[in-house]
């Protein structure tokens, strides 16, 4: 098994080291899967053609201040590595904001899995706030969707989760975190007696998930805004924090952090 870390959409927004350095840069870490058998990839950044044209992101893209630079997609990267990007037979999204989406259309033929809750949010949202969150522009091609509900009987590290349900990968798990959005997940990856854990938008800082935790005025403040159920969303991260701290065999990330996606980009294999 192989893993490789890509960053698939530089976010240059403003506020310098108020967000995390100077000048700010916010990555979309996401993770192509190896298996030995075919190509998984968690979560799809932003796409070609968001690349292209960054106001299909919606009001967002002023704030975002996307790079554009085609090199950034996931679809290249994966060319560059030698793959072909039909082998990517699945995807596995943490959750449907428009900033872990864009990809999609890149590989139209892979099974895009995703929690029910989730997709139902975007299909009928309950709010503008909602609605604005998601782009239908990224669904158009009609992806895919192996749709998940439900959880397995056995939990991962204590918390509900869904595994070997339809056809997911059996290295994959995926653990429902709600908050951040209706059907917000993050996402395990098992390789030997490790776990690679991407939390999705969980949390937007490094620190966040330190014992003592801190974060920049910056993201406490973007995490208001963003957080469609903030008591819950700051209850899971508490929760998630006990996990990894007290198990030293899982790794955690998050979508957006680059010095977290600096130091495990040097490491491909896990
Ligand atoms: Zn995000």
């Amino acid at each position: 098994m192989k893993i490789f870390h890509l960053n698939c959409g530089m976010l240059k927004p403003f506020g310098g080291k108020l967000i995390n350095r100077s000048p700010a840069r916010v990555v979309c870490h996401c993770i192509l899967i190896d298996t030995g058998k075919e190509l998984v990839l968690i979560d799809s950044g932003v796409g070609t053609d968001d690349i292209k044209n960054p106001k299909r992101l919606g009001p967002m893209h002023y704030i975002l201040n996307l790079r554009k630079d085609l090199n950034d997609t996931a679809v290249c990267q994966i060319s560059k590595l030698g793959y072909k990007p039909e082998d990517v037979k699945h995807i596995v999204l943490t959750h449907m904001d428009l900033d872990h989406t864009g990809g999609l259309a890149d590989f139209p033929n892979a099974f895009v899995h995703v929690y029910k809750p989730e997709i139902q949010a975007a299909n009928k949202p309950a709010s503008i706030r909602e609605k604005e969150r998601y782009r239908t522009c990224h669904f158009l091609h009609m992806p895919k969707w192996v749709i998940h509900d439900t959880c397995s009987e056995e939990q991962w590290f204590g918390l509900k989760c869904i595994k070997n349900s339809k056809n997911l990968p059996s290295e994959i798990v995926v653990v429902p975190l709600t908050g951040h959005t209706r059907g917000h997940c993050a996402i395990a990856i098992k390789s030997s007696e490790r776990w690679l854990l991407h939390a999705g938008d969980a949390y937007y800082y490094d620190k966040q998930i330190d014992k003592k935790p801190f974060c920049t005025p910056g993201f406490k403040l973007f995490q208001y805004i963003s957080h469609m159920d903030q008591k819950e969303a700051f209850k899971k991260l508490t929760i998630l924090r006990d996990v990894i701290n007290k198990n030293k065999e899982i790794t955690a990330l998050c979508s957006h952090d680059p010095t977290e996606f600096e130091s495990l980009a040097l490491t491909e294999v896990l």
